[in-house]
């Protein structure tokens, strides 16, 4: 294929733009190669600037659950258009979409709109601290939460107890207040709320960890974590900014059955436009500003155009048989890549927990941030590159969720299980 566009405006784009890139995963750093510069998408496919064409499965790292350019998405957000941008002042758009929220996910009896991801757990972390008066807050090492100061911290090697930034710029103090625990290991949970007695906030886990691969959680580890926050009088937030409306119309916690005290959400509620959300029980939700005394803001929050293309896209996934159709689409997809590194001698671990999968470059079962981490990603990088080079657009590395959405054909999971079939065998 030609990428000489894209590796031109790569060059352009790196004088002006910090390594090119608004967002660092979109460098394609990791794979060893430029990343492309996107022209237009529709439906299952992106469309690059030198006129390639690709089957995607990065959806915009998790919202485009209907596909590129749904015409009923699309011709809402262009008559909202008309009547304006933004406000800055309250719209009926923003209780439709509240109420749509609520009653997707029994466990948000309110809910605030902000615009993005980082944002709904940055002030959901700020919430469960003004609720509780504690100061520290636990996160689980590989489980990304966005890139406010208290998230940006995994397990510091040996000391498990305090935090260590994973940025310079984060201060060690702020670290300090970050616990991280081992995904899918409750006793390092039970441990650490026992070291830190009554000073733990709020437990903030992905109920599916969908940032080191797809980790979908062991038997009893949510309801694990349900049982000793309820226990210990700590707040239980899901970020089911990824999981939401994606595995299931009510997110993760209505496939497992185990309910929060509050849910962050983001990606698939903006339909493609930028929107966060942060919700829960009534008596927490209601200290935010201006009901209560912690502070939360946005210029932007509830934009009208956003709230309208949350709206059109709940609506389409209420049609019946929605999420089976999905489900099936990504057992089929998942199962045929994962036969074809078996038939090619290439054994990986799969996982798939609904629209989210993930090929893992490891012989070993994959359950934490640990075992994530010991694939071989130098297989993965040359895995990736042959696939966009058959057409086939991943994400640009082995710790990321591939995205099925309903506007994928059997023949394009067809045509993306011989592009895997082809490159696991010259691997
Ligand atoms: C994407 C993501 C975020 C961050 O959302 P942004 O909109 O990128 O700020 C937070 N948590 C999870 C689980 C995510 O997948």
């Amino acid at each position: 294929m030609d990428y000489s566009r894209s590796v031109h405006f790569f060059q352009e784009a790196q004088k002006f733009i910090p390594g090119g890139v608004n967002s660092p995963v979109r460098a394609f750093k990791s794979v060893g190669t430029d990343p492309l510069f996107i022209k237009n998408a529709s439906g299952p496919r992106i469309y690059d600037v030198d006129g390639n064409e690709f089957i995607d499965y990065v959806g915009s790292w998790g919202p485009m659950i209907l596909g590129h350019c749904h015409p009923k998405v699309i011709s809402a957000v262009k008559s909202a258009v008309d009547n304006g941008c933004s406000f800055g002042a309250p719209t009926e758009l923003e209780i439709t979409l509240a109420e749509m929220v609520i009653k997707a996910v029994p466990s948000i009896e309110m809910v605030r709109m902000v615009s993005s991801g980082t944002e709904a757990t940055m002030s959901a972390i700020r919430l469960a601290r003004g609720f509780t008066g504690r100061d520290k807050i636990l996160k689980f090492s590989g489980c990304y939460h966005g890139h406010s100061d208290s998230l940006l911290v995994k397990a510091g090697s040996g000391a498990a107890t305090f935090g260590v930034p994973d940025s310079p710029g984060v201060p060690q103090d702020f670290a300090k207040l970050t616990l991280t625990a081992t995904y899918n290991d409750l006793e390092s949970v039970q441990t650490l709320v026992a070291e830190n007695k009554n000073e733990v906030s709020c437990i903030i886990v992905e109920p599916i960890a969908g940032n080191m691969g797809t980790v979908p959680p062991k038997d009893g580890f949510l309801e694990g974590l349900r049982k000793l926050c309820a226990e210990e009088g700590i707040v239980l937030i899901f970020d089911e900014v990824m999981s939401g409306f994606r595995v299931a119309y009510g997110g993760a916690q209505e496939l497992y059955g185990v309910t929060p005290d509050m849910t962050t959400l983001g990606k698939i509620i903006g339909g493609g436009l930028p929107v966060g959300a942060f919700g829960g029980k009534k008596e927490i939700m209601s200290l935010l500003s201006p009901s209560g005394g912690v502070y939360q803001a946005g210029t932007l929050s509830g934009n009208p155009l956003a709230m309208t293309a949350g709206i059109e896209t709940l609506k389409l996934l209420q049609s019946e048989g929605f999420y089976q159709n999905l489900e099936e689409k990504s057992a089929y997809v998942a199962s045929g890549i994962a036969q074809a590194a078996k038939d090619a001698g290439f054994p990986i671990y799969s996982t798939r927990v609904g629209s989210m999968f993930c090929a893992f470059f490891s012989k070993e079962p994959v359950y934490d941030w640990t075992s994530a981490a010991a694939c071989d990603t130098k297989a993965f990088a040359k895995y990736f590159r042959l696939m966009l080079d058959a057409g086939i657009y991943l994400a640009p590395s082995q710790f990321e969720t591939a995205f099925v959405s309903i506007a994928h054909s059997t023949d394009d999971l067809d045509k993306t299980i011989a592009a895997a079939a082809k490159a696991f065998k010259s691997l």
